[in-house]
């Protein structure tokens, strides 16, 4: 029995990072539909290095990718409520060794690497398919750990093997008992820490070792530094802009009541308007500080400028006007985050 009832399932989007082999997808595909009843969608999501530079491991060398920009990356590609990146890089957490999978607990976005699944056909399917289970887990608000459990931890290959593979009869109630079943908006299982204790909580329980515990607000912090400088100077603006931001999260509530084909639609729109939004923010912005340059050499020089000036001055404006729009990107973000109290992407990311 699947564990979402027809009627009320989220959407996932396997975003594939890179080369991905047919195994993995088909995999993926069929632990979600036969565990969860989902059937997912694929969507190509960036190269590995394009996201970000590998960096060796401390105790291999081998390179690996660190998984917070691969998280965001597989969110930004993603059209449904819960994204699955699937890649054959080697993935790491915090600058710790390599892992084969990492989740947020009840946040949007989970990252499978297949790195070193490879050994025969039966083995590799196993682990992509015990992978995908504990990362939707995780997705779903589940942040425990323990034995007999598809979520206990594996740092080694051959634990993974070990590992049980389905949930535990517990956390399996906890994923289809009406009283805390996953439900739309957040989909997270209702008794999760992360409904309980907000963003930033402890992991309870954690066993200590490394890459396993880490702080929400450790990830959220690096992340959002750039993004939350300019918060400082327009907190005014943002106490204006809640009851506005609390409107958009009320309408992504209602959203996900909607059936799954025609929130993807939604998504999709969402999408092409944000990116027009900024593509058209980005001209305008490259206008304006041309014609600012050309008022102030008229004002300084009281000449006009030669063709060679005039290229030079085109060619700044297409800077600022570039780095105008992330800014004004980084604080319609900050904004949004900042007046609903945490980061949207928050939430303990576990391995
Ligand atoms: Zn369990």
């Amino acid at each position: 029995m699947p564990i979402f009832p027809p009627e009320r399932r989220p959407t996932v989007d396997l975003v594939t990072l890179g080369d991905v082999s047919g195994t993995t997808i088909s995999t993926a595909r069929q632990t979600l539909e036969t565990t969860f009843g989902i059937v997912a969608r694929r969507r190509r999501g960036p190269d590995p290095d394009r996201v970000c530079d590998p960096e060796p491991s401390p105790y291999t060398d081998e390179e690996l990718f660190e998984s917070a920009p691969l998280l965001d990356a597989i969110a930004d590609a993603s059209e449904a409520d819960l994204a699955i990146g699937l890649t054959a890089a080697g993935i790491r957490h915090d600058g710790q060794d390599r892992l084969f999978g990492l989740g947020e607990v009840g946040g949007t976005s989970a990252v499978v690497s297949t790195d070193c699944f490879e050994e025969s056909e039966r083995e590799f399917v196993e682990r992509v398919e015990k992978q995908v289970r504990k990362q939707m887990g995780r997705l779903l608000g589940l942040e425990t750990t323990h034995g007999d459990c598809v979520l206990e931890r594996a740092p080694f290959l051959r634990a993974l093997d070990e590992t049980e593979s389905t949930f535990c009869v517990e956390c399996r109630g906890r994923l289809t008992d009406p009283e805390t079943a996953p439900a739309p908006p957040l989909w997270v299982v209702g008794d999760s820490p992360v409904l309980e204790e907000g963003p930033g909580s402890d992991v309870e329980g954690s066993n200590g070792t490394g890459a396993a515990g880490s702080h929400a607000t450790d990830d959220g912090s690096l992340e959002l530094s750039l993004r939350t400088l300019p918060l400082v100077p327009i907190g005014f603006v943002a106490m204006a802009l809640s009851p506005f931001a609390r409107g958009i999260s009320r309408l992504a509530a209602w959203e996900s009541t909607l059936p799954p084909e025609t929130r993807r639609i939604l998504h999709g729109g969402y999408r092409i308007v944000r990116f027009w939004t900024f593509a058209v923010l980005f001209v305008v912005l490259a206008f304006l500080a041309l014609y600012a340059e050309l008022a102030l050499y008229d004002r300084v020089l009281g000449t006009s400028p030669g063709a060679a000036v005039v290229w030079g001055m085109i060619i700044v404006a297409i800077g600022l006007g570039y780095y105008g729009q992330l800014l004004v990107r980084a604080m319609v973000g900050g904004v949004y985050e900042g007046v609903l109290g945490g980061p949207q992407s928050s939430g303990t990311r576990r391995p």
